[in-house]
């Protein structure tokens, strides 16, 4: 399980198509400034390293701060914040819309609701 990389422009398009009343330069400044917090090795008040794309919406955290979840899978995260790592980079497709929706649920400040099999009873 890993992030899916995405190139910040693309990011800032998909959040532009979902957030059409926002003014996009201030979502933009923020996303900037959360990613060079990511490449320069920001830590989340946890220990693990910064989500990027989370902590321009709510303030630097890392992906299981920021969500409750605990590992990202088709979850994105700025290309250039992975590739500091060294690691493999992935081709981003697919999952927009889920993706977007999840992280504008929390700017709105409402927690991620998404069907827990634990708590039918
Ligand atoms: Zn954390």
């Amino acid at each position: 399980m890993g992030f899916v990389p995405i190139r910040m422009d693309e990011f800032i398009k998909l959040h532009r198509k979902s957030n059409p009343g926002e003014r996009p330069d201030e979502f933009i400044s923020l996303l900037r400034r959360s990613v060079a917090d990511a490449r320069q090795g920001a830590r989340c008040h946890c220990g693990a390293p910064i989500w990027a794309i989370g902590s321009a919406v709510v303030g630097n955290a890392c992906f299981t701060c920021i969500t409750g979840e605990a590992d990202p899978s088709s979850d994105y995260e700025i290309d250039e914040v992975l590739k500091g790592g060294g690691g493999e980079t992935l081709v981003a497709q697919g999952f927009v819309d889920d993706q977007s929706s999840k992280v504008f649920r929390l700017r709105r400040g409402h927690k991620t609701s998404k069907p827990n099999p634990k708590m039918q009873a």
